[in-house]
């Protein structure tokens, strides 16, 4: 059966790229996000696999570029379908929000056909998204920096829970957020409509990071394998699972030194980071409420009081 998106066209066995039209940019022309087909040969699953939600988020467009070349339809069973860059707007200028209407696209699921630019945008890829079986939502920790992990979304209560634990764990990054997300990311939507959604968040960057990059590609192929599209499914990895997730901000201005790594281990009270002025001159040192796992920091070490620091997973578990 041929399968369609946008204008991309495959039957099975094929693959074919094309453009899914959502609307006009300001000088009217029609414009269209770029968008692929993967037809298997065999009957399977269908994936729904997305980049560029937010539109600095750029590892995961380079996922999506290795991926696709690497992609035979004749040894696959079953369908992906791909929009390779969401937030058109926003990639254009590499911004992480849409410029048209300064909305952050992964709060406008499941969108809304007839609204605003970043949720008409969410509407389109939103009914994309609803076809598949598995969908996979590629980010990044924005420009800060960030451990390669898969954010389960939907929350432990919700009916999707465990099947969104095993796609994360299918990926398998290493480590795990599982953790209810805000209203209208598509990670929450879409398992309300039945589909297991995870957000892999391939590190963060400043245009593409290769490390992260690889680890993505190999999470694609993993849930690949894993769903029967491909065959020689390898067993599951454990992954390192946390379930909160503590934010820490600068208590005075200055420049931030941090004590320690990314994936580092902490304990309550150990030192997270130091502010001194420029001259060097301790003004704060900043520690660990909880027992976790460095996850996230700032790229830039200057700050202003009450400005973003570091994250420090916690509620640790291996699943
Ligand atoms: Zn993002």
């Amino acid at each position: 059966m041929t399968t369609t998106l946008g204008t991309a066209s495959a039957g099975p066995g094929e693959i074919d790229t094309g453009r899914l039209e959502v609307g006009e940019t300001r000088d009217g022309s029609p414009f269209g996000l770029p968008v692929a087909v993967v037809n298997g040969a065999k009957p399977g699953k269908t994936l729904y696999m997305q980049a560029a939600s937010d539109g600095d988020e750029l590892n995961g467009v380079g996922v999506v570029q290795r991926v696709v070349p690497r992609l035979d339809p004749a040894e696959l069973s079953g369908t992906i379908l791909i929009v390779g860059i969401v937030n058109y707007h926003a990639f254009q200028v590499a911004e992480h929000r849409n410029p048209i209407d300064d909305t952050k696209m992964n709060r406008a699921y499941p969108g809304n056909e007839g609204g605003t630019s970043t949720e008409r945008i969410a509407a389109a890829t939103f009914e994309a998204a609803s076809r598949a079986d598995l969908i996979l939502d590629l980010h990044q920790g924005s420009t800060s920096r960030m451990l390669d992990e898969v954010r389960v979304r939907c929350g432990k209560r919700h009916r999707l829970h465990d099947q969104c634990l095993e796609l994360a764990k299918a990926f398998g990054c290493g480590y795990v957020l599982d953790q209810k997300g805000p209203d209208g990311q598509l990670a929450r939507a879409a398992p309300d409509e039945g589909i297991p959604t995870v957000d892999p968040e391939l590190g963060g960057a400043v245009g593409w990071d290769e490390e992260s990059i690889r680890k993505g590609v190999t999470g694609v192929f993993n849930v690949l394998r894993y769903y029967n599209f491909l065959e020689e499914g390898e067993p599951l990895e454990t992954q390192t699972r946390a379930k909160g997730f503590e934010q820490y901000g600068a208590p005075a201005g200055g420049l931030v030194t941090r004590t320690k790594a990314l994936g580092d281990r902490v304990r309550p009270g150990e030192t997270l980071f130091e502010v001194t002025t420029p001259f060097g001159e301790p003004k704060a040192e900043v520690t660990a409420d909880s027992e976790g796992i460095l996850w996230r920091a700032r790229r830039l070490p200057q700050v202003a009081t009450g400005e973003y620091v570091c994250s420090v997973g916690t509620d640790i578990d291996e699943y």
